[in-house]
């Protein structure tokens, strides 16, 4: 029986990728090329990592999974919690895979802590909080002392290594050599039938970094061959040198996938979407906002900053600002990318002020101010497309879902800034639609249409011939697993998450208490 080995760059794209090829920097992931076929992956919207992994566990969009930010809202209040697996309310595959005894080896793959039940080896990877069990099964990390290795958990916090390029590149290749060496190890001591390996250095590094590395930013010819544009082409030889590794540990008619959760574009300029609501009239900050002026920011932010890092989730989500409600008429709710903008609603949100008769023409008046501000610096717009939820959203969890959605236009990225708009500071790069991936195998063919990340729950499914209880939206990439593979239904033997109305939080409330603390004593939350 034929396995599955995919390979994911977090953040990678072919725009970057292209030129280190040319240069030879890339000799096997050339050489799956050169073996396979090659091709544009088409990521989610929105469009960054915390929507887009659960996509590829479940072969849904966004709107039927509901994971639209990396902090989801306790319904009815102001309280939210970091997304984790149990966030993702629809099945993925590893209920399917599980079920027809397939075994899977998933490493780092972002959104599976707390580990799921399933049949194999897994290491959790996204955001993590610390000194909880994040492998499947738990006593994993005994295993890996007695091989003398060692799994670090979150790290590559980039936002803390602030103009420190030496430092965070030095952390970057150490925590995913040792991370190399685990999976090594856990492909030659387990089980699989698929394996999955998640790459997150070649998104930290371009977040920060792209001014060495990619092609479209300005300072690109200038740093390229500077020594920490070689220190910074070291973090992708490094990740194709993994490649090489673990495809020596393919059979024959094994497949082999490359992909990318999203691409990367990027930015000399960004944008405080919460500030920019505010400039605009939209959005007020509480008294406490205003209590401390810009000295007492710094202080009070590295006492932020240290929480986010214990929860690990520093560098993905904006420090919070205390939004005054009842003067707010709409708020940021996609606050990893700040694609994503709500209305405060009477009667959907909890101190909605903008009454239900009002909401499409406050909506609309926003949507002109956003698309159609441009930048007094570069006369540019920041926003490149603007649309409104029902264009874009429509499943199950549309009721969710942002009412006005962005896509940010090339060299801007909207979030990161400290003020409604600035230079960029120590970020260089942002998400973008366009993906990647190359498959090589016995029954591979050109992409006839093209791919998207969707796609991969049901293509895997096919590869290893696992019946399903989903029904995917995505479809099964015959490109890669031939005419002959299908998708079988099967009858659910587990419930959808989420669909008893429970919330449940994947952090313990102990974990939460705590991090809502030391908010609370910032001034941050009531
Ligand atoms: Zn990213």
């Amino acid at each position: 029986m034929s396995r599955v080995i995919l390979i994911a760059w977090d953040g990678a794209d072919w725009r970057i990728l292209d030129p280190l090829l040319e240069q030879g920097a890339l000799p096997n992931l050339q050489a799956l090329i050169d073996q396979g076929q090659k091709d544009i992956l088409r990521s989610t919207v929105p469009t960054h990592s915390w929507s887009a992994w659960p996509s590829f566990l479940t072969g849904v969009d966004p709107v039927d999974h509901g994971v639209y930010d990396i902090l989801e809202t306790v319904p009815g209040t102001h309280k939210q919690y970091p997304v984790t697996y149990k966030s993702i309310k629809a099945r993925t595959f590893l209920d399917d895979l599980t079920a027809a005894n397939k075994k899977m080896l998933l490493l780092d793959v972002p959104l599976t802590f707390p580990p799921p039940e399933l049949d194999g080896t897994l290491i959790a990877g996204g955001v993590l909080p610390k000194h909880r069990t994040f492998t499947a099964p738990a006593d994993l990390t005994a295993d890996l002392v007695k091989a003398r290795l060692e799994w670090p958990v979150n790290g590559m916090s980039w936002t803390t290594y602030h103009n420190r390029p030496d430092a965070y590149l030095d952390e970057a290749y150490e925590v995913t050599a040792k991370r190399i060496a685990v999976s090594e190890w856990l492909m030659d001591n387990t089980e699989w039938d698929l394996m999955a390996s998640v790459f997150v250095s070649i998104d930290r590094t371009q977040h920060c970094l792209s001014n060495y590395i990619a092609p479209d930013h300005p300072d690109y010819a200038k740093n390229r061959d500077s020594r920490i544009g070689t220190k910074v082409a070291d973090i992708f030889r490094q990740a194709d040198e993994a490649i090489g590794s673990f495809v020596s540990r393919a059979k024959p008619d094994d497949t082999i996938l490359f992909i990318s959760d999203h691409g990367f574009q990027s930015c000399t300029r960004t944008i405080n979407m919460d500030r920019m609501l505010h400039e605009f009239g939209y959005l007020d900050f509480s008294a406490s906002n205003a209590v401390f002026g810009p000295m007492q920011w710094g202080p009070m932010r590295k006492v932020a900053r240290k929480v986010y890092d214990t929860l690990g989730l520093h560098g993905k989500v904006a420090l919070p600002q205390s939004v005054s409600w009842a003067k707010t008429r709409a708020y940021t709710t996609i606050r990893s990318t700040g694609e994503g903008v709500s209305v405060n609603l009477a009667g959907r949100e909890i101190d909605g002020i903008v009454d239900p008769g009002d909401y499409e023409k406050v909506r609309d008046e926003l949507m002109d101010r956003l698309g159609g501000y441009v930048d007094p610096k570069t006369g540019n717009k920041p926003v490149k497309e603007i649309h409104k939820r029902e264009e874009v959203f429509k499943g199950r969890f549309a009721d969710t879902a942002p009412d006005i959605l962005m896509v940010p236009n090339e060299g801007y990225s909207l979030t990161h800034a400290k003020s409604a708009i600035e230079d960029a500071d120590w970020v260089s790069g942002d998400h973008r639609i366009e993906g990647t991936i190359v498959a090589v195998g016995p029954h591979v063919t050109p992409f006839e249409q093209q791919p998207a990340l969707i796609d991969m729950a049901p293509t895997l499914l096919a590869a290893l011939d696992a019946p399903t209880a989903v029904e995917p939206t995505g479809r099964v990439l015959h490109e890669i697993v031939g005419t002959d593979a299908g998708l079988v239904a099967r009858e659910a033997t587990t419930a959808i998450p989420g669909m008893d109305g429970a919330n449940e939080a994947g952090v313990s409330d102990t974990e939460a208490d705590e991090m809502e603390e030391h908010l609370r004593g910032l001034g941050y939350i009531e």
